[in-house]
């Protein structure tokens, strides 16, 4: 099951860590000042998902590229429209003369729109932007299909639904053989939907389609986070559309239900409407993120009671 790790502190701007267990591989989204993050998680970040370029959701990726670069590995950075250029300017601003180019490799993807994908690479010393190719998907890897959904923040917000993929478990108790190479056969068998492939257990052959009723699909676990976003329709359409029925879902709440004016000022949510979003979407869980840096705990608290009353209606 993915776990997500909220990494800043009240009064800092936000990162949310992605785990996947026992691979050692985690993805990060947005990069705000993160005092909990270790340099340890940042090494072991093969994903950087960013919402949108507003200062607090990117001023610490300098920090970020600080500890990845001498790993040799690639890494991949997804974000909004333009989001190559403004990598490659916050690389650029530093001197490099003694890194070589096999250091690192960044690959950019940036969302034009929901099938439009431009990937680019970025290699050290010179950080000169390749364009590599257009794809009509953002980003899939051997755990997750991570889809997304493009918010309006006044600018592009992008919102992405992390997807683990489905799981095939075998049912020991009651299969009544032994166990052997014959299990994963079936499991390639079942995954190809090829009932007929004919499976060797213990010198008999047998059908795959009469040995399907050993295994079960575990669906794949579903973590959305949704960063900046206007309250308004066609916002709560798009979330309906990608989110509706994810297990667990992180959401901007910037602003207390008293404030909420200002929310309408500067293009965000506030409790209420995050909470009633999340339960008109049926998660099963959900949790407010991203409050404004003039909060204390008590503000947080009133946060946390409306967006809870809104999302379980109780
Ligand atoms: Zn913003
Ligand atoms: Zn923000």
């Amino acid at each position: 099951m993915l776990q997500a790790e909220i990494k800043s502190l009240l009064k800092e701007d936000i990162s949310i860590l992605i785990k996947i267990p026992n691979s050692g591989k985690h993805y990060l989204c947005d990069c705000g000042e993160a005092s909990l993050l270790t340099v340890k998680e940042v090494q072991s970040i093969s994903a950087i998902f960013i919402s949108h370029t507003h200062i607090d959701h990117f001023s610490n990726f300098d920090g970020i590229f600080r500890h990845q670069i001498g790993s040799g590995e690639k890494v991949v950075i997804c974000g909004p429209k333009n989001i190559h250029q403004q990598v490659e300017a916050r690389l650029k601003s530093y001197t490099w003369n003694l890194i070589d180019e096999n250091a690192i490799a960044y690959e950019i993807r940036e969302i034009v729109s929901k099938d439009e994908i431009n990937i680019y690479t970025l290699r050290p010393p010179h950080w000169n932007l390749e364009l590599i190719n257009t794809q009509n998907f953002l980003f899939e890897d051997e755990y997750v299909n991570v889809d997304f959904t493009i918010l309006d923040h006044k600018i592009d917000s992008i919102a992405y639904l992390f997807k683990e993929k489905d799981t095939v478990s075998f049912n020991e108790t009651g299969s009544g053989f032994k166990k052997g190479k014959w299990i994963s056969e079936l499991k390639t068998a079942f995954e190809n939907n090829n009932g007929d492939k004919e499976i060797e257990i213990e010198g008999t052959v047998y059908k795959a389609a009469d040995l399907f009723h050993l295994l079960t699909r575990n669906k794949g676990y579903k973590l959305g986070v949704i960063m900046d976003h206007a309250v308004d329709k066609s916002n709560y359409e798009k979330i309906k559309a990608v989110f509706g029925a994810a297990d667990l879902v992180y959401i901007e709440t910037f602003y207390k239900d008293s404030d909420q004016e200002f929310a309408g000022i500067n293009h965000h949510s506030f409790a209420s409407a995050s909470g009633n979003i999340m339960n008109e979407c049926e998660v099963k869980e959900a949790i407010p993120i991203h409050f404004s840096r003039r909060y204390t705990e008590s503000d947080q608290e009133e946060i946390e009671t409306a967006f809870y009353k809104a999302f379980r209606k109780n």
